[in-house]
């Protein structure tokens, strides 16, 4: 079976596909020849993975899935949550999101968040959903050098470290992302 994952990123694809059956073949959007900019419009992370799956789904009538993920800090009610990407506006800043998001917090005692994924899955007229959260807490200052994103101020529950100063497979062990991924590998083996 083909299946589309609605992303143009090809270590996310790449990892996944290693991960499923070999009766399923995964496809980036650049291999259906889409190049199109899907707006993510929706106001939740569910939403958004909805909007992309199924844009491919009724345009190219491919099976798909999307993802779609966030930052959800309690002190800022949930927040940046759908937002992340652009929390400090645009263009895309990490390094700028962190700094926002080091200043909002300032005096918060609260510092808990969790990093959410949900991904969408359209199959044969059916959609599935499903959720990855990783618990933690925001740091005072950042701290490491790999990853992407939040990584360097984003310390998950029970390690004493950063997301930036853990190797690609510690982190995908216990991310959100990872995680999700997990539950959505583990459903289409469980029907293939
Ligand atoms: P996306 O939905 O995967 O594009 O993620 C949206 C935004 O959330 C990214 O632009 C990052 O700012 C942030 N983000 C997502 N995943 C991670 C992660 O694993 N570490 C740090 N930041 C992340």
């Amino acid at each position: 079976m083909k299946l589309v994952f609605a992303t143009n990123n090809l270590n996310k694809l790449t990892e996944v596909q290693k991960m499923l059956p070999n009766s399923i073949e995964l496809l980036s959007l650049k291999d259906i020849n889409c190049f199109d900019e899907i707006e993510e419009t929706a106001t939740t992370l569910e939403g958004n993975a909805k909007i992309k799956a199924n844009y491919i789904t009724k345009k190219f009538g491919y099976n798909c899935f999307a993802d779609d993920t966030g930052l959800e800090v309690i002190a800022l009610n949930g927040g940046p949550g759908v937002y992340s990407a652009r929390y400090a506006g645009e263009p895309a800043n990490a390094e700028n999101n962190m700094q926002k998001l080091l200043t909002e917090l300032n005096n918060k005692p609260n510092r808990d968040a969790q990093f959410r994924t949900s991904i969408c899955l359209n199959l044969d007229g059916n959609q599935f959903l499903f959720d990855g959260i990783c618990k933690g807490s925001i740091l005072i200052s950042k701290h490491g050098e790999k990853g992407f994103g939040y990584d360097p101020i984003f310390q998950p529950e029970g390690y004493n470290k950063s997301f930036a100063e853990m190797t690609p497979e510690e982190k995908n062990k216990i991310s959100h992302r990872g995680l999700a991924i997990q539950q959505l590998v583990a459903f289409l083996k469980s029907i293939s």
